[in-house]
């Protein structure tokens, strides 16, 4: 059954409609562009998607990648691909054009990569990664740094990683071991392991730049005495040519329960004499600068979360549209046809939890990759300042939210499809293996919300939290002065006061009862945090619904509109009955700073 990957219509309603994505191109940066470049862009992904990855996505997934131990075997069907894709310049789009990149907004790239990424499994996150690792080196390296390892990380010739996890260090990083000396030329000699290095090891590129991060000799403990340091698969001479390897060895593959097709490594650096690193910034400034690199990734997985959910919606949307089966309750009579199963009420149900989830984390995502923009391009810099301080807020939250609500769309995905959605036949299952690692890598649900709620919450005189608070009463306003948005502007509200109310006791219950206890609670936070926040998503795109629906009379509203806008304030309604009204019980979990799991002994379990 080949069912669409996304929906159109909602591309459009997300970046015109919603985001006005139309005005960037009033900015310096953007001035080549116009909606017309932008649609191109977005359907060559389309088409590179359909045409190279759709096809061998089962292969991908069922084929992982092999170590015959010495070398990495990929299945020969993804270099094609993978080339294609590099050939048509998408994986450096929002790059400079000196750079070789087209210069696109990164809330139009969020579109063009959903469409590879839902096609392409994990095959494109070797490109995904290496445009975060250059862009940090653009942001951090010296031009020496730029010149020998962006150029061809963004023409393609090289792929980047970013390397970070050790077997005795993930969440912790503070704990890392790998070292690093500093050798008489002034560059350093790089010892030590690492683990779950995605795209670590492969042929599909000649050369790969991991980002290690490493302690150099003599530096303090813990995350003050950690280093960024560039460390080649081959080093390069002056002219960028690939000379000698550079002790990096792939210690093995894992082997994961999804996003088969990229690599997943262990690494070993230096066991013979020291593998070259060449420092980036300034020593023992490396995490600030990762941080560079991570943030960026948190967006991304957001978007893969969502963008995985979205399509695993579509799928068992068109599959209920088709499958018979049984009855509506009030049929009586066995000789009557069956029903197709989206007639059914909790059939309905799933698929509008799923659009809910799914179609919601999709528009926090681009709002977020919307002020990741803005924090660089908007037109004054007052501008610039408050959207870094509303992105630096709400980064755990557009990682996490999708990250979790993603896969619980693609599990209610499965269960559309029933027995058929356990099996391999159909992508559901595949989409939720795939979606499965988003709440892990790149910080934890349980980090972010300690991320949230120790330090974001209050950092800055809570500057970012406050303008968070802000920018969410400025859409109740608008709700308000439509009555059918009445009740939701009102929900909203409440929704706001449960949310400061409840943020003002656990910074008391912080200081007072001590953090440990009260943090025990803190993913319940997030998750309240984050359904407001959602909330707020949906009164937004409530907003715009219904003001298409209002503005235009039922006969000049295409009927395809309206359903789609009707569509919208369904989702908006049902996020708001079944959904929201969930927070009142986190809320009171947290107020009274239960200590269930605090006071749970080991030896009870
Ligand atoms: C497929 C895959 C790809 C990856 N890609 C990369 C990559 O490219 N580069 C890279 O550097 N890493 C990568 N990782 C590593 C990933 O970021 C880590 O797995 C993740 O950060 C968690 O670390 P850990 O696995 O060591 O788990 P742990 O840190 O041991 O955590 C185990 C559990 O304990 C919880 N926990 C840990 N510390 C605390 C705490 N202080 N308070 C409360 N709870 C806590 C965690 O939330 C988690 O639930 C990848 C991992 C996978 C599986």
């Amino acid at each position: 059954m080949a069912a669409a990957m996304m929906s159109e219509r909602d591309i459009e309603f997300l970046l015109y409609e919603l985001f006005d994505s139309e005005s960037l191109i009033n900015r310096e940066r953007y001035q080549d562009h116009d909606r017309q470049t932008f649609s191109q862009v977005i359907e060559t992904a389309k088409t590179l998607a359909t045409k190279h990855f759709l096809p061998i996505r089962q292969l991908l997934d069922t084929n992982q990648p092999t170590f015959d131990g010495n070398k990495v075997h990929l299945p020969k069907e993804l270099q094609a691909a993978f080339d294609a894709v590099v050939e048509s310049g998408l994986p450096s789009s929002t790059a400079d054009y000196e750079f070789s990149g087209m210069q696109l907004p990164p809330i139009i790239a969020c579109i063009a990569n959903a469409y590879l990424t839902i096609a392409g499994g994990t095959g494109m996150g070797y490109s995904a990664l290496t445009s975060a690792n250059a862009n940090l080196l653009q942001a951090h390296g010296s031009d020496e740094l730029i010149e020998t390892w962006v150029r061809p990380m963004r023409s393609g010739r090289f792929t980047g990683t970013m390397a970070m996890t050790e077997p005795g260090a993930g969440s912790g990083l503070a704990d890392l071991t790998t070292s690093a000396v500093k050798d008489s030329d002034g560059n350093y000699r790089i010892t030590g392991n690492k683990i779950f290095i995605s795209g670590g090891d492969h042929n599909l590129t000649e050369n790969i730049v991991h980002l290690v991060l490493a302690r150099v000799k003599g530096a303090a403990k813990g995350i003050k005495g950690i280093s960024l340091f560039v460390v080649p698969k081959f080093l390069v001479d002056q002219d960028g040519n690939i000379g000698a390897s550079n002790d990096v060895a792939l210690a093995g593959l894992f082997h994961k329960m999804g996003g088969r097709a990229q690599t997943s490594t262990a690494l070993s650096f230096g066991e013979n004499g020291g593998s070259i690193g060449y420092l980036v910034g300034e020593e023992n400034n490396g995490l600030k600068y990762m941080f560079h690199m991570m943030n960026e990734a948190r967006i991304m997985i957001g978007n893969s979360a969502a963008v995985i959910g979205i399509a695993g919606y579509q799928y068992s949307l068109d599959y209920a549209k088709e499958r018979p089966q049984g009855r509506l309750p009030s049929c009586k009579e066995p000789q009557s046809p069956m029903v197709n199963i989206i007639e059914h009420g909790d059939i309905r149900r799933m698929l509008l939890a799923q659009k809910a989830y799914s179609e919601g984390a999709l528009s926090l995502v681009l709002y977020g990759a919307q002020l990741a923009d803005d924090s660089h391009t908007a037109n004054s810099s007052e501008a610039q300042q408050q959207a870094q301080l509303l992105l630096d807020f709400l980064t755990p939250i557009i990682k996490t939210w999708p990250s979790e609500y993603g896969p619980k769309a693609n599990d209610l995905a499965i269960q559309v499809l029933g027995g058929h959605g356990y099996i391999n036949e159909h992508p559901v299952e595949m989409f939720y293996r795939d979606n499965r690692l988003n709440p892990i890598h790149e910080g934890t649900t349980g980090i972010q919300s300690l991320d949230l709620m120790a330090r974001k919450l209050v950092i800055n005189q809570q500057a970012g939290y406050l303008a968070t608070l802000a920018e969410i009463e400025k859409t109740i306003a608008l709700a308000h002065q439509q009555p059918e948005l009445e009740v939701y502007a009102t929900e909203l509200a409440q929704a706001l006061t449960t949310l400061t109310d409840t943020s003002n006791a656990v910074l008391q219950a912080m200081a007072q009862q001590g953090v440990d206890l009260v943090l025990s609670n803190s993913v319940k936070y997030i998750e309240l945090f984050g359904h407001v926040v959602i909330a707020w998503m949906w009164l937004r795109q409530g907003i715009v619904a219904n003001t298409a629906l209002n503005q235009t009379s039922d006969n000049e509203l295409h009927q395809d509109d309206q359903n789609f806008y009707r569509g919208k304030l369904q989702a908006l309604q049902y996020f708001y009955r079944f959904e929201l009204p969930q927070i009142t019980l986190w809320s009171q979990l947290l107020k009274n700073s239960d200590s269930t799991c605090y006071n749970m002994r080991h030896d009870w379990f």
